[in-house]
This record gives C-alpha cells, structure tokens and sequence, in this order.
C-alpha cells in the first residue's frame, strides 16, 4: 500500500499568500513535485485535500490550522 501523503509538512507561525482559488488568507501553502507552488484557504485546503495530498512534495500549514492530511 502506497500512503496517501508522503509530503513534508512544517508547520509556520503565519502565511502571507492568498488562496489561489478564492482569494481568501491562505491557511495552507504546497509545493508541487513537479515545480511551482500553491496556496489555498482553509475551505479550499479541505476541499482539495486528495489532490494536494497526491501533488504536494512539500507542505506549509498555518499554526492552529488543523487540517486532516489522511
Ligand atoms: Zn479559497
């Protein structure tokens, strides 16, 4: 069985980029295995949570953001 997150995940005191999605304050930042990077909000880090899981080689998550990874 492959595990659905193999990204690294660090947790930061604050993000300062906005959601790619909606424009909302990004609670999630991930960097792509294949290059480039994206933010989202907390709705939409929920929402894409399986794709993110699946592209992300690395991921910043805003302290006190919970954010099911599994
Ligand atoms: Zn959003």
């Amino acid at each position: 069985m492959t595990t659905l997150l193999s990204a690294e995940i660090d947790t930061v005191e604050e993000l300062t980029e906005r959601c790619d999605r909606c424009g909302a304050a990004a609670k999630l930042e991930v960097v792509l295995n294949t290059g480039g990077d994206l933010a989202f909000c907390g709705h939409h880090a929920n929402r894409h949570r399986a794709d993110i899981a699946r592209v992300a080689s690395r991921i910043r998550i805003e302290d006190g953001f919970s954010w099911p990874s599994k």
